[in-house]
């Protein structure tokens, strides 16, 4: 959690949706100073700076958060990518666990954990000091998204210790998975959505409750002034930046005619907006007091 002696800021919010009850917590951020090219590799350095201060953002520095996502339906309570954990690659990070107790929600409680791919902000907190850190839940992940990291297909060389945390950590709850394809139902008004290229199986969800809907875009978009302002742009953590690209046309696309509250994990917390299309483009437009009220 945000280190006292330092500015206190949000770190939980929690909305009604029908007969959901959400809840987002800030695992952490990372400040970075490379806006270009790690939003946007395929995009040049006076698109980015443009953009950045069109945005009165401070080029090159960014802030990139983690961001995961807690869903209350009436028989269940679903983790989705429960962030870092005890693997937190420094204080700014891995503070899921602590901000969970605050909620009042505890680890046992959670029946399933929904992971949307398996990179570590994603996988780590799967397991602490050695044991599930959710002792009773069910995990679900897309079947394509364990068979790569399983697999032996070709990966960048960045990407080596993610497939070791993968097999370290996601491995071994293998008899706790249950392995889905998109469209796959995942409790009575969650469906898994195909978002496919961020990596092998990467996946978004849907939920509706009562007739009110809400996505989850996971990492369709890293960042939320550069991802929506042109989709062709790839963004650095893309393990397949082409199909990555046809997939964030079609979940955006999907996200704006929905005019439904989106949430995904890298955006600024609390992570809760609206995609509006624009002339040429899209838009992130940040949740005011639309969840309040
Ligand atoms: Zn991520």
């Amino acid at each position: 959690m945000t280190d006292s002696r330092k500015n206190v800021r949000p770190e939980i919010y929690q909305f009604g949706l029908g007969n959901f009850k959400i809840t987002n917590i800030l695992d952490g951020y990372f400040h970075r100073e490379d806006m270009h090219p790690f939003t946007a590799m395929n995009a040049s350095v006076s698109e980015i700076e443009a953009i950045a201060k069109e945005h009165l953002l401070p080029y090159p520095k960014l802030e990139h958060n983690f961001v995961p996502t807690l869903i209350e339906t009436p028989d269940s309570l679903i983790a989705f990518d429960p962030g870092f954990g005890k693997r937190a690659p420094g204080p700014t990070a891995g503070w899921y666990n602590q901000l969970l107790e605050k909620t009042g929600y505890s680890p046992d409680e959670v029946t399933h954990v929904v992971i949307s791919h398996g990179h570590p902000d994603h996988i780590a907190n799967l397991i602490t000091d050695g044991a599930p850190t959710f002792k009773h839940a069910e995990i679900i992940i897309s079947r394509t998204e364990y068979e790569f990291w399983t697999g032996n297909s070709a990966i960048p060389d960045f990407r080596g210790p993610t497939r070791q945390m993968f097999q370290e950590i996601v491995v071994p709850l293998a008899d706790r998975c249950r392995f889905i394809e998109p469209d796959a139902s995942i409790v009575e008004g969650l469906t898994a959505l195909n978002a496919f290229g961020h990596s092998a199986g990467h996946m978004a969800f849907h939920a509706e409750s009562d007739g009110n809907e809400l996505m989850i875009l996971s990492d369709t978009i890293a960042h939320y002034a550069v991802s929506l302002a042109n989709l062709e742009w790839q963004f650095s953590m893309d393990d397949n930046p082409e199909m990555a690209v046809e997939s964030r046309k079609r979940i955006v696309g999907m996200a704006a005619s929905s005019k439904a509250p989106i949430i995904a994990f890298h955006m600024p917390f609390p992570s809760v907006g609206y995609i509006e299309q624009t002339n040429s483009n899209f838009r992130w437009v940040p949740s005011t007091y639309q969840m309040n009220i």
